[in-house]
């Protein structure tokens, strides 16, 4: 028995349809502030995440499926979509649009990470980009878009957390400071926090460690050490969100595994899921286009699990597909009645009419059942290449017409009995 890859999953029509609904509000709510879809391949050239995600990062570092192309060339399965539409941009010269550019997408991400419940090795992303756009307005019209489309879906129990990583310079400094610090308290730190003080200390905020946590909590704090051009950027911001009436929590410990962020960092997570809370979060990466190789301009934006979204949102009423009419070819031995059968299927597909034939060969009764089933309308019944039985599943009248007849009758509504 061959079964789906560890960590993957099949999206089942039933779930493909609330995904679908997904969709739509993404359409509705991003669509109607100007935002439109991009799409970008689901692999891209190694290089591009080593150097837009960051080569230190978890991401890179662990759980990338990168392959060789055949011909000598690292290729990655996309573990993310920042740093892929921002190659796009730069690919495609879009400084010359009118700025900002804003896009959503809608897609799958690779991350060879452990499987569990809201975990996933493919999974899917919901995500808005805005290139081209500093003013903290954007940032938090990101944020408010983002909550507007968890709210939308249901989402229970969310919480928003807010923070600024300010300039890299800021971090740099900032960083030395928090390495001493950590040297410091070096033997009250995990063995991987120790480990991974030069590499990457900020990460130590994020550790699970009791005797690391302790540590950090009195650890100097990025907050604290803003430039004043980024302590008003993250003021403005706050204001901004304040007036919307979202709330938040700054959080100065929040850290996200990506490494091209700098001033804004945000992420919702959501109470009604279990260890893996985080719902959707991102930030500003005013440096990244330019490390890309493009011309030095800003960007925000955000991504959250489509899984994660739906795991923790209410369950939205589906209504069946409507059928308006199931067409039964009553022998089947008749190949001249089958074409006529089959012709009348689609010529009412054609007028506009949700309509199926009949493909299992079921007796006419089973077929009836199954109309049943379906929540078919009409029945027809082709008797003969020129007569066919219009049933109404309603009332149960019926009535014997010409097959050209049939459409027409169904679509003025007449009453068969
Ligand atoms: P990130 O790009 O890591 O900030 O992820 C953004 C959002 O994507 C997270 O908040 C999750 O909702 C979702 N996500 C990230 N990794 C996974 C995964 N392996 N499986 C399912 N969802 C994920």
């Amino acid at each position: 028995m061959i079964q789906a890859p560890k960590g993957t999953y099949d999206v089942l029509p039933r779930e493909a349809e609330r995904r679908g609904i997904l969709e739509a509000h993404v359409q509705r709510i991003f669509g109607g502030a100007g935002y439109r879809r991009i799409e970008t391949p689901a692999f891209e050239a190694t290089e591009l995440f080593a150097r837009g995600v960051g080569a230190s990062t978890d991401i890179v570092q662990k759980e990338m499926y990168s392959f060789d192309d055949g011909g000598g060339r690292s290729l990655t399965l996309r573990p993310e979509g920042t740093a892929p539409i921002c190659r796009a941009y730069i690919e495609h010269g879009m400084h010359k649009l009118p700025l900002p550019v804003k896009f959503w997408y809608f897609g799958s991400y690779f991350r060879a990470e452990q499987p569990q419940k809201g975990r996933y090795r493919q999974f899917w992303q919901v995500g808005a980009e805005v290139i081209g756009a500093g003013a903290p307005e954007t940032d938090a019209e990101i944020i408010l878009l983002l909550a507007e489309l968890l709210e939308a879906m249901g989402v229970k129990g969310t919480r928003l957390r807010l923070a600024s990583l300010g300039t890299p310079e800021t971090r740099v400094e900032y960083r030395d400071e928090l390495t001493a610090y950590l040297r410091a308290h070096e033997s009250e730190l995990s063995e991987e926090v120790r480990a991974r003080i030069d590499l990457n200390p900020m990460r130590a905020f994020d550790s699970s460690d009791r005797g690391t946590q302790v540590v950090m909590a009195d650890a100097p704090k990025l907050l604290d050490r803003l430039d004043p051009e980024d302590a008003e950027h993250f003021e403005q911001v706050r204001t901004l969100l304040d007036v919307a009436g979202i709330p938040y929590e700054v959080d100065p410990t929040l850290v996200r595994g990506l490494d091209y962020y700098t001033r804004t960092l945000f992420e919702f997570t959501s109470d009604a899921l279990g260890a893996q809370s985080g719902v959707g979060g991102g930030g500003r990466y005013d440096r990244l286009i330019e490390q890309l190789g493009g011309q030095p301009t800003p960007g925000i934006g955000f991504a959250a699990g489509a899984e994660r979204i739906l795991l923790a949102g209410a369950e939205q009423p589906i209504a069946p597909d409507p059928v308006d009419l199931l067409v039964v070819v009553a022998n089947r031995e008749d190949r001249i009645a089958g074409v006529a059968g089959f012709e009348l299927a689609r010529e009412a597909r054609r007028a506009g009419l949700a309509a199926q034939f009949e493909l299992s060969g079921r007796s006419l009764k089973g077929a009836l059942k199954h109309a049943d089933r379906i929540h078919a309308r009409y029945v027809a019944i082709v008797n003969d290449p020129q007569s066919a039985t219009l049933k109404d599943m309603e009332s149960g009248d019926q009535r014997e017409l010409e097959t050209a007849g049939v459409i027409a009758t169904i679509l003025r509504g007449s009453r068969l009995a």
